[in-house]
């Protein structure tokens, strides 16, 4: 069963791209414009996740997000918070809004997907997916296989677990010392140059000769999977590049 997400937000461009993305994402997806009509959305359906914007008519995000925190049933109902400018989230803690994470617009669509499948995932771990996609790539957790378009990937595990973390945070550039942390463990006696190698061997399997590199490497920094937006359109689409776009 697919999470069901419920996205306020009153600008139906930005509606309408964070519902298209989720829904390609494996989400299902209930649109309301306002935070009253928000509050009939979930009295009639309780969502797995509200993604709500600050700024809605008559009934702003944290006026909805307070009530649903007075009630018994939507007291823990997962909310992720869009806002306007960058120091709103530090503002928005002090207001103890209860929600549970912060996006701060312009946001990219793959970080809001990476942080709704987290915050999913710490709230509801029974709802935890089978399988992520992003781009042509496709992960399968249950059977732990990798799939780049029709074309299987071969991984060792230590690969596998790469492939995932990068996956659930697309886009996102991560140091060695991260993903040292991350996929081998914490107490793991393991060099960072091994990481290098990791991301090696896992550049060889997952692209094939002449096709694009799916993976970033930075300079002094670290690595990361390119961003859906980028691998959309790298496979073609007017439409599918213009929802990329950053709002
Ligand atoms: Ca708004």
């Amino acid at each position: 069963m697919k999470p069901f997400i419920l996205v306020v937000e009153d600008e139906a461009p930005i509606q309408d791209l964070l519902t298209y993305n989720l829904e390609q994402a494996g989400f299902e997806v209930a649109q309301a414009f306002d935070g009253e009509d928000a509050l009939v959305v979930v009295a009639e359906r309780m969502p797995d996740l509200i993604i709500l914007d600050w700024m809605l008519p008559h009934l702003s995000g944290i006026e909805v997000c307070r009530r649903l925190r007075r009630r018994p049933a939507t007291q823990r109902l997962p909310i992720i918070m869009l806002t306007a400018r960058a120091e709103e989230p530090d503002r928005l803690r002090g207001l103890d809004t209860g929600a549970d994470d912060f996006i701060v617009k312009p946001f990219s669509v793959a970080e809001v997907i990476a942080r709704t499948r987290a915050v999913l995932r710490r709230a509801r771990p029974s709802l935890e997916e089978p399988e992520l996609r992003v781009g042509e790539l496709r992960i399968d957790l249950v059977a732990h296989r990798v799939f780049r378009g029709e074309r299987e990937v071969h991984l060792s595990p230590t690969e596998f677990r790469l492939m995932r973390h990068l996956m659930e945070n697309p886009g996102r550039v991560f140091s060695r010392a991260a993903l040292l942390d991350a996929v081998w463990g914490i107490n793991q006696e393991v060099e960072l140059r091994t990481v290098d190698a990791t991301v090696r061997r896992l550049r060889r399997a997952l692209n094939a000769p002449g096709e694009a590199d799916l993976l970033r490497t930075v300079r002094a920094e670290g690595y990361a999977l390119n961003e859906p937006a980028a691998l959309d359109m790298s496979a073609g689409g007017q439409t599918r590049a213009e929802m990329g776009t950053r709002f």
